[in-house]
C-alpha cells in the first residue's frame, strides 16, 4: 500500500526545495522532526524534473508526490486524490506510519492538503531576491554550517555549498582543489570584497547553481555511418585497428535508458568531387608548400591544396557520398523520435570534421543555432570517430563554452595517439571524459562534476569581463 508523508513545512516555503537540492549535503532533519526535503527525496524529483511539458506549478507538485516514499510510479500530473493523498499522513515524529487516517487527522490532513496547494501555487510565482537569498541559505543555516546573520557568505561557507553541489549519487563529494574554489568564489565576489552579498549570490544563483543542478542536456551522435564501419573508410583498417560496430550497443543503451533533452545524429555527407577524397586529388592543384607531392600521395597522408585559404587535407577514400548506402546511418544504430539531423562536409572544396563548422571555420552548420535556442548546457558527444570527427566537435562545443562530456566507451577512432591528444584536449579545457554508465546520473543532475561547474564559471568570467568591457566603451 502506498503511503505518503505529510509534508510538514515549518520554516520554509516550498520554492525553497529548488534551492535545498544544491545543498543535498545538509540533509539533516531538523530536531522537532519536521519533515522538510531530504537529499534522497531531493534527488528522486531531479529525475522527475525531466518533464518538460509541465507547468512550473505541475513540477512542483509532481515532485511533492515524488518525493513521498510511496513508490509510486511517474505520473505526469499526480490526480487531485493523489494530492490528497499527501495529507494521509505518517507520523514521522514518532516513527509509526498510518496507513488510514482517522476521521480528525482526515480533517487535518486535508486543512493541511490546502495549505500545502496553496504553498505550491505560490512557487510558481517569481521570487524576488530577497526571499531567494533567505530561502537559499535557509536549510544551512538550520543545520548551522551557515551563519547569514552577517549576510554575507565567506570562502569557508562557499566551500559548504561547493560541497554540497559537487557530489556524486551517492554522496560522495567531489573535492575542489582550493585554487579552483578560490577562482569561483572570485569570480562571484564582483566586488571584491572577499565576501559574497545578497545580490552576489542571487547571481551566482542564477547563472551558475541553476545550471549545475538542472542541466539542459544533448546527445550528439557523430557519424555513425556504414561506411565507417564495414564500409570504403571502415576504421578497422587504420592504426589504431578500433572496430566501430562495437559503439552501436552502448549508443543503444544510453538512447533506451537516459532522458535526454534532445539527441542529434550528425553525418559526414560529401558530394562526390570531395576535396577529402584521395581519388579527387587530380582535381586541384597542390600547394608549393605541400611535402607531400601528387604524385606520392597515399591514403591517410595530409597534402596543402592551393587556394586562399590554403588547404591542409588529409586524405581518404571515398566515403559517405550524399544519398548513397553508405552515408546511411548503421542499420542497429538506434534513432529515437524527434532526433535533429545534422549534415557536415556537404561543401566540396573543404572538408568538415567538427559537427559546428567546417575545417576553416567558412560556413557552419544549423547545430549552434539549435543548440542555442534549446538552450542547451551539457553537451554529450560520441561517435566516430574518436580522434577525427569527435575530437573536433568536442574541441568546438568546450571552445563556444559548453559543458562537455566525451564518452569514452561510445567512440572509436583512427590512431592512439591522436586519440590521446583528445583526450588530453579535453580534459586541460574543463570537459568531462566519462563512461557510459556515468552518463544517467550525470543527465538527471545527481553525479555533479566539477570540472563543468568549474567551466561554467569560466564562462560566466568571460561573460561579465566582455560586459565589463561594452560598459567602459560606452562610457569612453
Ligand atoms: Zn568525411
Amino acid at each position: 500500500m502506498c503511503q505518503y508523508l505529510l509534508l510538514s513545512i515549518r520554516y520554509t516555503p516550498i520554492i525553497s526545495v529548488d534551492i535545498e537540492s544544491s545543498f543535498s549535503m545538509y540533509k539533516n532533519i531538523p530536531s522537532d522532526n519536521t519533515v522538510s526535503f531530504t537529499s534522497e527525496n531531493l534527488e528522486k524529483y531531479m529525475i522527475s524534473k525531466k518533464s518538460h511539458a509541465h507547468t512550473t506549478y505541475e513540477r512542483y507538485t509532481h515532485r511533492v508526490v515524488r518525493g513521498a516514499p510511496c513508490g509510486c510510479s511517474r505520473q505526469p500530473l499526480p490526480s487531485r486524490t493523489h494530492r490528497n493523498a499527501i495529507a494521509v499522513n505518517i507520523d514521522i515524529r514518532r516513527g509509526r506510519h498510518a496507513d488510514h487516517a482517522t476521521a480528525t487527522s482526515r480533517k487535518f490532513a486535508a486543512r493541511r492538503s490546502t495549505h500545502i496547494t496553496r504553498q505550491l501555487k505560490s512557487a510558481a510565482d517569481p521570487i524576488d531576491d530577497a526571499k531567494l537569498w533567505t530561502l537559499a541559505l535557509a536549510p544551512s543555516i538550520r543545520t548551522g554550517v551557515i551563519n547569514i546573520s552577517d549576510g554575507f557568505l565567506n570562502i569557508e561557507e562557499f566551500d559548504g555549498i561547493c560541497k554540497g553541489l559537487f557530489r556524486n549519487d551517492r554522496g560522495i563529494v567531489y573535492s575542489l582543489d582550493v585554487h579552483t574554489l578560490k577562482h569561483i568564489f572570485n569570480i562571484f565576489d564582483t566586488k571584491k570584497d572577499g565576501l559574497i552579498d545578497r545580490q552576489e549570490f542571487t547571481m551566482c544563483w542564477n547563472k551558475w547553481i541553476k545550471t549545475i543542478i538542472r542541466p539542459v542536456n544533448i546527445f550528439l551522435i557523430i557519424d555513425v555511418q556504414n561506411d565507417f564501419i564495414t564500409g570504403s573508410l571502415n576504421i578497422s583498417n587504420c592504426s589504431a585497428q578500433q572496430n566501430g560496430l562495437e559503439v552501436i550497443e552502448p549508443i543503444n543503451h544510453l538512447l533506451d535508458t537516459v532522458n535526454f533533452d534532445s539527441v542529434f545524429y550528425s553525418f559526414d555527407w560529401h558530394p562526390i568531387d570531395h576535396i577529402s577524397f584521395i581519388e579527387n586529388l587530380s582535381l586541384r592543384p597542390l600547394d608549393s608548400s605541400s611535402q607531400i607531392k601528387a604524385d606520392n600521395a597515399k591514403l591517410y597522408d595530409t597534402v596543402i591544396f592551393e587556394g586562399s585559404p590554403k588547404i591542409k587535407q588529409r586524405l581518404w577514400p571515398k566515403h559517405c557520398v550524399q544519398d548513397s548506402w553508405g552515408a546511411q546511418l548503421y542499420k542497429d544504430l538506434k534513432v529515437v523520435d524527434n532526433a535533429v539531423k545534422i549534415y557536415k562536409g556537404t561543401i566540396s572544396d573543404v572538408d568538415s570534421y567538427s559537427v559546428f563548422w567546417d575545417n576553416k571555420k567558412l560556413t557552419q552548420t544549423t547545430l549552434g543555432t539549435q543548440l542555442a535556442q534549446l538552450n542547451a548546457t551539457d553537451i554529450y558527444v560520441c561517435g566516430l570517430a574518436y580522434d577525427v570527427c569527435v575530437g573536433a566537435t568536442v574541441a568546438d562545443a568546450l571552445s563556444i563554452g559548453y559543458r562537455t562530456i566525451l564518452i569514452d566507451d561510445c567512440c572509436r577512432g583512427v590512431d592512439l595517439n591522436d586519440i590521446e591528444k583528445t583526450k588530453n584536449h579535453v580534459v586541460k579545457n574543463h570537459g568531462v571524459i566519462a563512461q557510459s554508465h556515468e552518463i544517467k546520473t550525470m543527465v538527471e543532475g545527481r553525479d555533479r562534476r566539477p570540472e563543468l561547474g568549474y567551466k561554467l564559471a569560466l564562462e560566466i568570467e568571460k561573460s561579465m569581463e566582455k560586459e565589463n568591457s561594452k560598459e567602459k566603451e560606452n562610457y569612453k
